[in-house]
């Protein structure tokens, strides 16, 4: 029997597990892909490290948490109060995840959840149930509101009408004399966002630079057009040593520029049964405009909360 199920192995259900196995909780982690992460993953390219979503972030500030993963020295100033790691964001999600020794299954979907005497019943794509006092949903809404159809009809209309931008991120790397001087200065409204860095462990050599760009990528736009499109942009006449592109779906919300979207959070919370609760990138209060910038540790933060309030739940519920 546990005490609280996580759904969801990104960066914010990682935080919550990580938080859970402190306080001594019994808990399982379940994430649908065969690997914990979620969006967030650091991928070589010929000697490039280079990060699949979150890259540059807002440095993060907890440094008893930094310290206990291990990870004070990881963080490299790119620019004021913004960093990337020196191995990739992945370094953050592995050492979290290295740090679950409760309950972990990975390959496993949640299709519903239920509630059964006063507990609730996950339901696996495999036909498994599992039980749980308190549940913590940590995936996109739209992943979401299927789990949710049959138990909070209402919250899961609202949640699958969330919608989403389409930014395409691309990641360069560049010989430096093969750069414009300041790239700061080339972002515009279709380039959303461009930061870059020299961390040593990052590249191939000294020579090199990695940038990742995000661009609002055109209908039916293939990424070999869009990095042409970048490369006529930036005025960079050679091609990049390696690069990568990431898109998916659910990277940019757009509904936390509208201002109804705390209102529609606060009402599918309302709609929810105690003991459930939803963290995430698509739960998340609306953000400055800092479009690129990573809000990794309003999501650790937000994912340790939760466990909290899960464990108070459950042991209110066993008085
Ligand atoms: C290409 C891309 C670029 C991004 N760039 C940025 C950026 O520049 N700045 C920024 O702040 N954020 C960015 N993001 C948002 C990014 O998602 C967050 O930074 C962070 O990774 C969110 O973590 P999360 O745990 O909230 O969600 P996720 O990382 O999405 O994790 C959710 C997890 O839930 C799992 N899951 C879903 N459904 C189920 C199910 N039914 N059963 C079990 N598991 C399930 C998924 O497989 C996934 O692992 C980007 C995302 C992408 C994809």
């Amino acid at each position: 029997m546990r005490d609280v199920v996580v759904i969801g192995g990104g960066l914010s259900g990682l935080a919550a597990g990580y938080e859970l196995e402190k306080r001594g909780a019994r808990y399982t982690v379940i994430e649908v892909k065969a690997r914990f992460g979620g969006a967030i993953h650091t991928l070589p390219a010929a000697g490039f490290l280079m990060d699949g979503a979150a890259f540059a972030f807002r440095r993060l500030s907890d440094e008893a948490l930094l310290q206990e993963l291990g990870l004070r020295r990881q963080q490299v100033e790119i620019a004021d109060g913004i960093a990337v790691f020196a191995h990739g964001t992945k370094t953050l999600l592995d050492a979290l995840a290295s740090r679950l020794h409760g309950g972990r299954l990975l390959r496993m979907a949640v299709s519903s959840i239920g509630v059964w005497r006063g507990r609730f019943s996950i339901c696996l794509e495999n036909g498994m149930v599992l039980d749980a006092g308190a549940i913590i949903i940590a995936a996109p809404a739209r992943y979401a509101a299927r789990m949710l159809y049959n138990l909070a009809p209402a919250a899961a209309e609202c949640l699958s009408r969330f919608r989403y931008d389409s930014i395409l991120r691309l990641s360069l790397g560049y010989k430096k004399c093969e750069l414009p001087a300041d790239i700061a200065t080339l972002a515009d409204a279709a380039c959303r966002f461009i930061f870059a860095t020299d961390a040593p462990a990052r590249l191939p050599s000294a020579d090199y630079r990695l940038l990742q760009v995000g661009l609002r990528a055109a209908d039916g736009a293939s990424p070999q057009a869009m990095l042409a499109a970048a490369r006529k942009r930036f005025g960079m006449s050679r091609p990049p040593a390696a690069w990568r592109s990431h898109q998916w779906a659910e990277a940019d919300l757009l509904c936390p520029r509208d201002s109804k979207h705390a209102a529609a959070m606060r009402r599918i919370r309302a709609q929810l049964p105690a003991g459930i609760s939803l963290i995430g990138s698509d739960y998340l209060p609306p953000a400055p405009q800092e479009a690129g910038i990573a809000r990794l540790q309003e999501r650790l933060d937000a994912g340790r909360a939760a466990a909290h309030d899960a464990i108070a739940f459950y042991q209110r519920r066993r008085r």
